[in-house]
């Protein structure tokens, strides 16, 4: 009989047990409610030259090496990813490559001073990287990889030169590629040693447009976003040379999402096309070409890459204060981006001022 009792008092607790799980199944709201998928993206800076030898290394002798990026780098920390062109080698070895009028060569101890700055990709496809020759340049590669920056645009030979740097970022790969129009020039007629890479010699990869097509095609269907980035244009002009235009543009037609230019080392305008942009030139960002104000004026571009392209796009001025960058702000900021838009309309774009940035 107790048996029994206890049975039904057991049975009735498991009814009334299920049975209240069934109401607070349908009158209380899901603890976990499915969580949405984290947006996928990546957000970019890029920026223009940075040269680290001559007078700015002097300038580092006196203030110390954090002086180049202290009024800069929490604009390139706070970045996913930040980019620029390198445009000294860093190497303690290797001698003037002969007849070249300016080589740069900057202190290995950079690279760990460059990637606290916040930089993850250099560019070194430019017409410096090879100013101490070949061993400076392996020195250049060497040591950004072992301080975790990806140099691209160069290597041991053209198949590495060519080779795309790809980084996963909030589950996006973002593709680099980096080319050079000034692969070809020799300096000495009894040195011909150009900066193209070869088969067999280190250097850099050519700007051509046939080549460029294959690694972007070779590249397109590995990454959500290809980025490329050109060495090139006229020094001081403020517009691309209709080359620039047709290549920038081939480029974005074969599926490049962003083209990111340097070497006029002041800034040439911006340029939407398709779903693409092209900036043609950023301009310096440490440089030590004091002579005129718009070679002491750049840009920073800023923008999120998505699966679905580039968004929030805009750009920040900067002004080079003896080679120490920083963000222009109020009446120095206008000025400067009304050019900056001026630029940027000539090419069909239209971009408002929106504080002290620029949005396209
Ligand atoms: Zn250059």
């Amino acid at each position: 009989m107790r048996r029994w009792l206890a049975g039904l008092v057991l049975l009735g607790l498991v009814i009334g047990l299920a049975w209240t799980g069934r109401v607070d199944e349908e009158t209380v709201p899901a603890v976990n409610p499915p969580v949405p998928e984290p947006s996928r993206r990546v957000s970019l800076v890029a920026v223009g030259d940075i040269m680290l030898a001559r007078h700015v290394e002097r300038l580092m002798q006196t203030h110390g090496t954090d002086y180049p990026f202290a009024k800069i780098e929490d604009k390139l920390q706070d970045a996913d990813i930040a980019f620029g062109n390198l445009e000294s080698p860093l190497s303690e070895r290797g001698t003037p490559l002969p007849g070249k009028g300016i080589c740069f060569r900057a202190r290995p101890e950079m690279a760990s001073r460059l990637k606290k700055a916040g930089f993850d990709v250099l560019s070194v496809a430019n017409n410096h990287a090879l100013d101490y020759d070949t061993d400076a340049f392996l020195d250049t590669l060497d040591l950004l990889r072992s301080n975790q920056i990806e140099p691209v645009g160069g290597g041991k030979n053209i198949d590495e030169a060519r080779q795309p740097v790809i980084i996963e970022k909030n589950g996006l790969r973002i593709g680099f590629l980096a080319y050079t129009m000034f692969a070809d020039i020799y300096y000495d007629y009894r040195y011909r040693r150009t900066f193209r890479a070869t088969e067999t010699v280190s250097g850099v990869a050519p700007l051509e447009q046939e080549l460029i097509l294959e690694d972007v095609a070779a590249l397109r269907p590995r990454v959500d976003a290809v980025i490329v980035s050109l060495h090139w244009g006229t020094e001081y002009s403020r517009y691309p040379d209709p080359g620039q235009q047709e290549l920038g543009r081939a480029l974005i037609d074969a599926g490049a999402d962003l083209i990111i230019g340097h070497h006029p080392h002041v800034i040439q305008g911006l340029e939407r096309y398709g779903n693409g942009l092209i900036a043609y030139s950023l301009g310096n960002f440490i440089f030590d070409q004091n002579q005129h104000l718009s070679t002491r004026q750049g840009l920073i571009l800023e923008l999120q890459l998505t699966a679905d392209g580039l968004s929030d796009l805009r750009v920040w001025p900067i002004f080079i204060q003896k080679s120490q960058p920083y963000v222009m702000e109020g009446q120095q900021a206008r000025e400067f981006l009304q050019i900056v838009q001026e630029c940027t309309h000539k090419l069909g774009t239209e971009a408002a001022i929106d504080d002290n940035s620029l949005v396209l």
